[in-house]
C-alpha cells in the first residue's frame, strides 16, 4: 500500500495591526526570517521561517503565533 506523505510545515504569523515594531523578534529569529518593515511592523519570510517559535516567545505584544500549513 502506497503510503501517502503530508508535510506540515510550520511558520509564523504576525498579527501586523498590533504589532509596536519593536524588533525583538528579528533579534532573536535564527534564519533571519523576520523584519520590520517601514518601521511600523514585523513580516515573515515564509521560504526562510522554520517555524521554531522563537520569536513568538519573545514577542512583548504576544501577536505572533506559529501556524502549521499542510505542504
Ligand atoms: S518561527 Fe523561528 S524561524 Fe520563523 S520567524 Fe520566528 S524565529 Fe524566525
Ligand atoms: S516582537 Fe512582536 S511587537 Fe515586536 S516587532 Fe516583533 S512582532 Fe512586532
Amino acid at each position: 500500500m502506497e503510503t501517502q506523505k503530508k508535510r506540515i510545515r510550520k511558520k509564523a504569523q504576525v498579527e501586523e495591526e498590533s504589532c509596536v515594531a519593536c524588533g525583538c523578534c528579528v533579534k532573536v529569529c535564527p534564519m533571519d526570517a523576520i523584519h520590520v518593515v517601514l518601521g511600523t511592523m514585523a513580516k515573515v519570510d515564509d521560504n526562510k521561517c522554520i517555524g521554531c517559535g522563537k520569536c513568538a516567545k519573545e514577542c512583548p505584544a504576544s501577536i505572533i503565533i506559529i501556524r502549521e500549513a499542510a505542504l
